[in-house]
């Protein structure tokens, strides 16, 4: 039986990228999204990068009603959950948009897959569950707390899913906690595409050079770092779906859940981040300096060891990589999609 997998927030910046690698891996794919934060021309980029049709509902995780009627339509046999909010500051000034979307979003889709009998989950988590890290690189050991409600939501379901998984034996789930994902498609058709301002480094320094905005702030130069910049763990995308590829296949193949690093171990400074956009673009990105972010940390990256013990995986991509397929994409859709 080929089994299919339901990806939610699939038309979104990981989840396309992620359903490009389950479809090409062979996997049975459905897709779900709200289209909140993406669009529906996606699809046909997925199409047009793997020959297939990726099988799309318009549909929100909140809406329990048609997602019970998905999952007695089709024989859903694990599911990959992205759908949810991503913005720290939209969520500082809208913590009830945050708490309904993320936390009764993944509470409505947990309880259908209960009751439909689904037991397989993968779960979008974030560094940012790291809260200020006491020490570099990050083990999945490291102390836990938010700093925002963006952070906070990330948290609580993690604490949900854990004494699910206590209550019933039977779930097995791959908790992912992503570092800062970059990058886009080789081929320059799939990407990411903020619809408002950019909050992450990557996307706004790609805007800059494709003549969007005049200028990147850099946030804080007086960071206990080697120059001085905030220093992040940057992830090529295509790497990040192969580790939910990877994850998924461990679902399947041994009964237990776990919770990974998904990031490189390497940590970049912003200026260093902007030195190798600049080499791929080969423009100068023009930068000023401000104050710090508020809740901003000087360094986060990953110990990627458990990734690499439990799931064979390691990223294989570098900076350049990233920003060389980051600029074919800007380049390619200046406006985005
Ligand atoms: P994205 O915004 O590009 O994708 C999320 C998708 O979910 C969007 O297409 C959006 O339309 C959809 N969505 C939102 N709410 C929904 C709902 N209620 N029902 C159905 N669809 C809904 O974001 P992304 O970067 O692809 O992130 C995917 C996941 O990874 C998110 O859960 C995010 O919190 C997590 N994550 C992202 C990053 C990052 O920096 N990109 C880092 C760590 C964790
Ligand atoms: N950053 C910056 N200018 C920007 C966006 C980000 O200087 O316009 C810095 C930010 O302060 C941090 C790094 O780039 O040191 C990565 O920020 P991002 O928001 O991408 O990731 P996060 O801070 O959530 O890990």
């Amino acid at each position: 039986m080929t089994r299919s997998i339901l990806v939610t927030g699939a038309t979104g910046y990981i989840g396309s990228h992620t359903c490009v690698c389950l479809l090409e891996a062979g996997w049975r794919v459905i897709g779900i999204d709200n289209l909140c934060n993406s669009s529906p021309r996606v699809l046909s980029h997925i199409a047009r990068i793997t020959d297939r049709e990726l099988p799309f509902q318009v549909l929100d995780v909140r809406d329990h009603v048609n997602l019970c009627r998905l999952l007695q339509r089709e024989e859903v046999s694990a599911v990959i959950h992205f759908a949810g909010l991503k913005a720290v500051g939209t969520s500082v000034s809208q913590p009830l948009n945050y708490f309904d979307n993320n936390i009764a979003g993944t509470l409505t889709l947990l309880r259908a897959l209960h009751q439909h009998g689904v037991r397989k989950l993968v779960f979008s988590s974030s560094a940012t569950v790291y809260g200020e890290p006491k020490h570099v690189p990050i083990t999945e050991d490291a102390p836990l707390s938010a700093t925002n409600p963006y952070g906070r939501t990330k948290l609580i379901i993690e604490q949900c899913l854990a004494d699910l998984r206590q209550s019933d034996p039977e779930w097995r789930i791959a908790t992912l906690r992503y570092f800062n994902p970059a990058g886009a498609h080789e081929t320059g058709l799939l990407g990411e595409d903020p619809r408002d301002t950019p909050n992450n480094l990557m996307p706004y320094i790609a805007q800059v050079a494709v003549g969007r905005r005049k200028c990147l702030t850099i946030f804080g130069n007086d960071y206990p770092t080697p120059d001085g910049t905030g220093v992040r763990d940057y992830i090529h995308v295509m790497d990040l779906a192969r580790g939910h590829l990877a994850s998924l296949e461990r679902l399947f193949n041994k009964p237990d859940s776990f919770t990974v690093n998904l990031g490189t171990g390497q940590g970049v400074s912003v200026l260093e981040a902007v030195a190798a956009f600049e080499a791929a673009c080969e423009k100068k990105i023009p930068v000023r300096f401000s104050g710090r972010r508020p809740g901003d940390v000087a360094s986060c990256y990953a110990s990627p060891e458990s990734a690499r013990e439990l799931l064979g995986w390691r990223a294989e991509k570098q900076l350049a990589d990233m920003c060389a397929d980051h600029w074919r994409w800007q380049r390619n859709h200046p406006n985005g999609y």
